[in-house]
């Protein structure tokens, strides 16, 4: 079988490696992607030779920068097309079992192909003249792409424990591509959690991005869960599983309301972030439930256990602790806002609160929160819905109004110390807070002079007098 090799970059290193005497192969994901007809940008290239060396000469004759990686042995250039061209000689690995660095030695194709983490992503393709495009694939990763099956090139034991992150890699690329985990493999990955000790957690974090942008986040956590890998990836996952019940009264699994709100918010946004969100928003439930005569089971104050629990989420992912997982706190932490809006009566005062709290990720709050219907009955979640519009138009009728979203209040601290000739003190507070909470009632207008009048009757009321 032959593969469509008409992209000009391809004769560049055709042409190269000829004249370095070397064969080179287009390989894994590329191949993949182009027999299933998906869209793939990078490349990779593996040689039978020097992986850096050929990159140079096809840099020099594209004109593109050449960026090596010598420790890896592996180089990378951006073509004139845009795609990124990775290239690597062809390698024969051998593990130790108590860490993941290899010893690599140079190899063939086929040593190459058999070190690759699936049937479906060995397969490659001729760069030689002679046989341009011909599909190279020892372990008819072509069937098992054609039956959608993600399986292992070797014995998926030795592939597992060689590089445990390919089981977790499995779970990716079933849940991206809708393939299945051969049986072996499964109980294989069973066998193998074990090994998931020696991974560093940057890379387990990315498969997890990876799974959360699919179209459907719940078969990946649902086969992390069946072959036991989520409890050591995401234990505040896993720890949602399963219901209680007392005096004849259950609750919901958490665990498989969490997974609908995250298929649910699929459709509403690509912001990796607020995907991360819904899986998050309830993790704190487990520790802040409670059986209460009468009411039956409650979670008090779970949004702030677990706006707290995403910190410690991120920090052993080791995800960035900047301003990303801040917005992930403040989603988790205020998920139940609106909600508790639409129970009482919509007053202004509410939804200038929500809007002040909530600043420019109001509207990623709103899609959280519809996410987060997942009742099976048909009207209830129409009412819901029809709820929530009623507050994204009383959202905007405040915010046209008001000018809440980006609200400062109108009086600083700076101006009050001024006015009073006083250092940095616990009255400053008082009046500052005064002022805000009178604004975002409605008692006084956002406004100067107002908020410089309520000051006067403040500060009096403390005591205070005015610098002259
Ligand atoms: P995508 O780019 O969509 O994530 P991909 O298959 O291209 O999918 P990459 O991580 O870019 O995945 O890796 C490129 C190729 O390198 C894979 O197709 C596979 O052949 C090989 N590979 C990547 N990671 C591993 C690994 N941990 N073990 C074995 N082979 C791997
Ligand atoms: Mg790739």
């Amino acid at each position: 079988m032959r593969l469509d090799c008409s992209r000009p970059i391809f004769s560049i290193v055709s042409e190269e490696a000829e004249a370095m005497g070397v064969r080179a192969y287009v390989i894994g994901g590329y191949v993949r992607d182009q027999l299933l007809g998906r869209h793939s940008k990078d490349i990779d290239i593996v040689v039978e030779g020097s992986g850096p060396e050929l990159a140079r000469r096809v840099g020099r004759r594209t004109g593109s920068n050449v960026a090596v990686f010598a420790r890896f042995g592996t180089a990378m250039i951006h073509s004139a097309e845009g795609e990124e061209v990775e290239f690597v000689g062809a390698r024969k690995e051998s593990y130790s079992s108590d860490s993941r660095k290899p010893n690599v030695t140079q190899g063939t194709l086929r040593d190459d192909q058999l070190r690759r983490d699936f049937t479906i992503n060995a397969l490659s393709f001729s760069l030689q003249k002679e046989d341009m495009g011909e599909l190279y694939d020892p372990f008819n990763g072509l069937e098992d792409l054609r039956d959608g099956l993600i399986r292992t090139p070797l014995d998926p034991d030795m592939t597992f424990s060689d590089d445990p992150l390919r089981m977790v890699r499995a779970v990716r690329f079933a849940t991206q591509l809708g393939f299945r985990i051969v049986p072996e493999a499964l109980e294989s990955i069973r066998r193998n959690r074990g090994r998931m000790s020696i991974l560093s957690p940057e890379r387990v974090s990315e498969e997890l991005h990876k799974i959360l942008m699919s179209t459907k986040p719940s078969v990946g956590f649902d086969l992390l869960d069946q072959t036991t890998l989520l409890e050591l990836v995401l234990p505040e996952l896993s720890g949602l599983k399963g219901v209680e019940t007392q005096d004849g009264r259950g609750h919901k699994d958490n665990y498989r309301h969490t997974l609908q709100v995250v298929d649910n918010i699929v459709p509403h946004t690509d912001n990796l972030w607020l995907r991360w969100a819904a899986l998050l928003h309830d993790i704190g439930k487990p520790a802040t439930k409670r059986f209460e005569k009468g009411t039956g089971w409650t979670f008090h104050g779970h949004e702030v256990v677990g706006a707290k629990m995403v910190y410690q989420v991120f920090k052993y992912l080791r995800m960035p602790l900047n301003e990303k997982m801040k917005y992930v706190q403040k989603l988790v932490f205020l998920h139940l806002r609106p909600i508790a809006l639409v129970q009482d009566e919509v007053t202004d005062s509410a939804v200038r609160r929500l809007l002040f709290d909530a600043g420019d990720d109001i509207e990623d709050l709103m899609t959280l929160c519809e996410a987060d219907i997942t009742s099976k009955n048909d009207r209830t979640v129409a009412r819901h819905l029809a709820n929530f519009q009623l507050v994204r138009q009383k959202l905007q009728e405040v915010e046209e109004k008001d000018r809440i979203r980006n609200f400062q209040p109108p009086v600083t601290g700076e101006m009050i110390m001024e006015t009073y000739g006083i250092p940095p003190c616990r009255e400053i507070g008082i009046i500052k807070d005064c002022i805000k909470d009178a604004i975002l009632d409605g008692i006084i207008p956002n406004d100067r002079d107002a908020a410089m009048a309520l000051m006067r009757e403040k500060a009096a009321e403390l005591g205070l007098k005015e610098n002259v």
